[in-house]
């Protein structure tokens, strides 16, 4: 039977990323060996990362000044990384959820957090609005897309001071001014590869201004002088993620990539919102293009494991909703096709017909 993955991450890649990788494990860019067991220098894999870094500033437009990074240690790490490379005395983050919480966590121990807007009130089922900044900030830390929740920040926020941001969970789902950032983090195992690699976008004028000393592997100056390869970068994780990127550029970019999306998740909300059993739990306004939250009905509640049985019968993996929120996630990522999205809604159309 076919399977629609909807996993939160790792998630769904492409049939091209999964076919590309599967050949060059057995026989990497003609070499004869396996792409497991080549050398991260060898001149192969060296065009490898290179065309990777190429096509994430052609794809996302960055401009001059900025580097691509390959780090591993997922978005956890940047967690600690940023501050521990960018926090002097103070910086805003919003609390939006789990990652978010675990981002402030971190930066608490380099400097003042100043938390300027939470959605912890009702459970991060919104994002935050109307917050002001002080002036005295170093930088404005935000999670664009709150992967457990299911809320999305799709407007860059128009603030005073630089911008970071934790994109793992909605990075090139559509275009971004990157001028607007001093750092952008994504971990790859959401929407551009396996995990083991984060890509990190930074300005390079914002590093360098902290005293304190900072520990080789977490300095991104030691990473940029050595062009990801101070140490061994996630070789097969890199080649997987480029895989994806041409992908991207074969559909047309992140214009068209974004026009998809939208569409995939305006018929799952219309479905959501028009289904007797099913109920959002994101506010409409910040709704997720990435992670469709939905709980049942409190009247149908009961039904909550006929549903994923159900679901289940019908192909359709990794449905169940994060522990914090209960209910379904469907985590719809660009890799996702929209017939998956539809098999999703007659699933749930057939289901409310049997109740
Ligand atoms: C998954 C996720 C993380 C954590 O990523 P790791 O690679 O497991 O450290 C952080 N932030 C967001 C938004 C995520 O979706």
């Amino acid at each position: 039977m076919k399977k629609h993955n909807f996993y939160a991450g790792p998630s769904i890649l492409s049939q091209y990323t999964i076919e590309k990788t599967a050949e060059a494990v057995k026989d990497f860019a003609g070499t004869g060996l396996s792409l497991l067991e080549i050398s991260h220098r060898s001149k192969e894999f060296t065009a490898v990362i290179e065309e990777a870094r190429s096509l994430i500033k052609e794809l996302l437009n960055v401009p001059e000044g900025y580097e691509v990074l390959f780090l591993g240690g997922g978005a956890s790490l940047q967690f600690c990384m940023v501050p521990f490379n960018l926090l002097k005395k103070k910086a805003a983050y919003t609390e939006t959820g789990t990652w978010a919480k675990n981002a402030i966590k971190e930066a608490k121990l380099f400097g003042e957090v100043e938390v300027v807007g939470s959605s912890k009130d009702k459970n991060f089922s919104y994002i935050p609005k109307g917050y002001t900044i002080p002036a005295d900030c170093e930088y404005f830390h935000y999670t664009s897309n709150n992967t457990i929740y299911g809320t999305e920040v799709i407007e860059t926020p128009n603030v005073d001071v630089p911008l970071v941001s934790d994109m793992s969970s909605d990075f090139m789902s559509h275009p971004l001014d990157v001028s607007k950032f001093d750092l952008i983090y994504a971990g790859a195992q959401k929407n551009l590869g396996p995990a083991g690699v984060t890509v990190v976008i930074v300005k390079k004028d914002a590093l360098g201004k902290v005293e304190r000393s900072i520990p080789t592997m977490l300095n991104y100056l030691t990473h940029i002088e050595k062009d990801s390869m101070f140490n061994t970068p996630p070789v097969l994780p890199v080649f997987s993620c480029l895989q994806t990127l041409k992908w991207y550029k074969e559909l047309g970019g992140l214009e068209a990539i974004e026009k998809m999306n939208v569409e995939k998740a305006k018929i799952l909300y219309e479905e959501i919102d028009r289904n007797k059993i099913f109920v959002g739990t994101a506010a409409k306004e910040d709704r997720s293009r990435m992670n469709v939250c939905f709980v049942m009905n409190p009247q149908y509640q009961h039904l909550e494991d006929d549903f994923n049985k159900f679901a289940a019968s019908k192909g359709m993996v990794g449905l169940k909703g994060h522990r914090s929120v209960g209910g379904f996630r469907a985590s719809i990522y660009n890799a996702m096709p929209i017939e998956s999205v539809k098999a999703l809604i007659e699933t749930m159309q057939e289901f409310e017909k049997l109740h």
